[in-house]
């Protein structure tokens, strides 16, 4: 992670960078959607559309509260624990926006590690997919994300991250294959380098 999310002392004269030390600024985001229903030809006074710009910027607000959070944080309460196998929380569900065109991508991400001393509550990684999901994102750097994150932040021995997703922008515009499931994976320390070790988390996260 760069240590830019967290530079937030300086504040900036032009609101045009990234500046996480305020609220959601929700009146900005309400003038921005009454620009795009403008441009697209609509009349955003009419009945239906009267009150979106505020609905959509409050849901902006909780679709990109994670920007203000640190994921980091979250897995820095650990405890000293002698287990040494591969620990493994499958099926974490999340929703998340594509940066590329603000559309909801969701599925599920699987993460294991294998500790070296140290185990997290394992709620801990669902909160830290909660998290990183709601940002503007891309699945992949989402995924090496997660693995950087308790890798470094649990000092493991490896991790295994897999993440299988739905994304909107590719069911609804563009190619339009509505089915169509992207995966993505991140290998650390041993899952990198012990092939044993990458097998028994595969075939752990296959099984129903
Ligand atoms: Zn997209």
């Amino acid at each position: 992670m760069s240590s830019d999310a967290h530079s937030n002392s300086v504040p900036r004269k032009k609101k045009t960078g990234r500046n996480l030390s305020e609220p959601v600024d929700l009146p900005r985001i309400q003038a921005a959607v009454r620009e795009i229903l403008l441009a697209i030809g609509e009349d955003p006074n009419r009945e239906g559309l009267s009150e979106t710009p505020q609905r959509v910027a409050r849901m902006y607000e909780e679709l990109f509260g994670g920007l203000r959070k640190d994921p980091a944080a979250v897995l820095q309460k650990t405890f000293t624990e002698k287990y040494d196998e591969m620990v493994l929380v499958k099926n974490i569900g999340f929703e998340s926006m594509c940066e590329h065109h603000l559309l909801p991508f969701f599925g599920k991400a699987h993460i294991a590690y294998l500790p070296n001393g140290n185990i997290v509550g394992l709620s801990k990684l669902a909160r830290v997919v909660e998290i990183l999901s709601r940002r503007p994102q891309v699945q992949e750097r989402m995924t090496e994300t997660l693995a950087d994150l308790v890798m470094e932040e649990l000092d493991a021995r490896g991790v295994g991250v897999v993440v299988e997703a739905s994304h909107s922008c590719m069911a609804i515009r563009g190619v339009r294959k509505a089915d169509s499931l992207c995966t993505t994976s991140a290998m650390r320390g041993a899952f990198k380098t012990n092939p044993a070790t990458r097998s028994e988390f595969m075939a752990l996260i296959q099984t129903k």
